[in-house]
């Protein structure tokens, strides 16, 4: 029998949406062990701790079909992530691809972790249709300035994200 196949989606999960719980499941679906690797990222200067935004993911996948949630861990990491996927024997680099806008950045970091381990393959899942809009970034703006975020999150997510912005509606 082959070997388990294990993959690492790694990202800043600040916080964690709709669009990346999708992309962890169609991952979960096609791997045999899904690592979701939270990056520590200061220079982002995330609005959730590490420690936040691993135990917000691992709420998510704990409400996910146990046939998969059992496949699925969270682990925080702060080092180069081709050494995250060696320690953790991941094959796979799992990204999403939402825009041709995020296809640059991609490219450039699947040909450079390419260039830095030529083991470790990127597997880009395209964005569904539902969830390709959705950003970390525009969610906590949204948020922020008092908009609806619930279409975008869980309402786990969603009331974590109103408590931070002091919003108590
Ligand atoms: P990063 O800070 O590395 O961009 P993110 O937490 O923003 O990390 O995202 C992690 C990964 O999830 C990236 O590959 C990103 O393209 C992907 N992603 C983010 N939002 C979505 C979405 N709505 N649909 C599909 N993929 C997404």
């Amino acid at each position: 029998m082959a070997d388990p196949r294990t993959g690492i989606y790694p990202g800043t999960f600040d916080p964690v949406t709709n669009g990346h719980l999708d992309i962890i499941n169609r991952a979960a679906k096609v791997l045999d062990h899904l690592v979701v690797g939270v990056a520590l990222n200061d220079s982002k200067g995330p609005m959730f701790s590490t420690e936040e935004r691993v135990g917000h993911v691992e709420a998510e996948i704990a409400a996910l079909d146990k046939s998969l949630s059992g496949r699925v861990t969270v682990k925080p990491f702060s080092n180069l992530l081709v050494h995250f996927a060696r320690e953790n024997n991941a094959t796979v680099i799992v990204r999403g691809l939402r825009a041709v806008s995020d296809f640059d950045y991609e490219f450039q970091m699947a040909s450079m972790n390419a260039k830095l381990d030529g083991d470790i393959e990127t597997v880009c899942l395209m964005a569904s249709d539902k969830y390709q809009f959705i950003a970390s970034r525009l969610i906590k703006e949204i948020a922020i300035m008092g908009g609806d975020i619930k279409p975008f999150v869980s309402s786990r997510i969603a009331a974590h994200l109103l408590e931070r912005c002091g919003r108590d509606d």
